[in-house]
């Protein structure tokens, strides 16, 4: 994507979705149900870059078992804002997840096709247990049939940026979710 300067820059943020706020709090409910439900046994944080940077940041720091993490690479949308349909594992996992309780951390969910084959991958390796959590969910938008375990926030038909999402790499650093505006320049 090329972005002329500022001004185009700040026009194709059409509106914020979700404050910071918003997301905090979000935050603070997912982290306790994670402190709760493995209830002092040891995780493994399994975050897919590099959207979900953010997202296992801001989780990993709240959680107060003990936990580990590890990351992923896998592409779906390779330009812009149109899903090229496979899915690529670009970078593996360097831990061996059969002796693990695995919590994957993703961004968003939106056809399904990501998780749902780095879903089939790890339980392929036999770990100990295996819960999906997401911020975001888009179920209007789903081509396989995949439910994550916890959503944080379900969100409409619409490209988002910010909070580790971006649009040709930029907007990821902005601390809030928006609407990506496709006419702004
Ligand atoms: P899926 O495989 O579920 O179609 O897509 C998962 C990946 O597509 C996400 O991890 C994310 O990188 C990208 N994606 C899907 N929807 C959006 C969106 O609204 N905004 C951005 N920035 N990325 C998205």
């Amino acid at each position: 994507m090329g972005i002329s300067g500022i001004d185009e820059y700040n026009r194709k943020i059409k509106r914020i979705l979700i404050t910071k706020e918003e997301i905090d709090e979000a935050l603070d409910k997912a982290a306790s149900q994670i402190n709760a439900l493995y209830d002092g046994r040891p995780v493994l944080l399994v975050s897919i870059l590099k959207g979900a940077f953010v997202f296992m940041a801001d989780i990993c720091r709240r959680v107060t078992v003990p936990c580990e993490i590890g990351f992923m690479c896998a592409k779906s949308y390779y330009s812009g804002t149109v899903s090229a349909g496979a899915v690529k594992i670009t970078m593996d996992l360097e831990q061996d997840v059969s002796c693990y309780h695995v919590v994957i951390i993703e961004d968003i969910v939106d056809t399904g096709r990501t998780l749902s084959d780095v879903v089939k991958l790890l339980k392929g390796r036999s770990p100990a247990s295996l819960t999906v959590i997401t911020l975001l969910d888009k179920p209007s938008r789903r081509v396989v049939d995949f439910t994550p375990d916890t959503a944080l926030f379900t969100i409409p038909d619409c490209f988002v940026i910010g909070y580790g999402l971006d649009c040709g790499e930029y907007y990821r650093n902005l601390p809030y979710i928006a609407e990506y505006n496709e006419e702004g320049n």
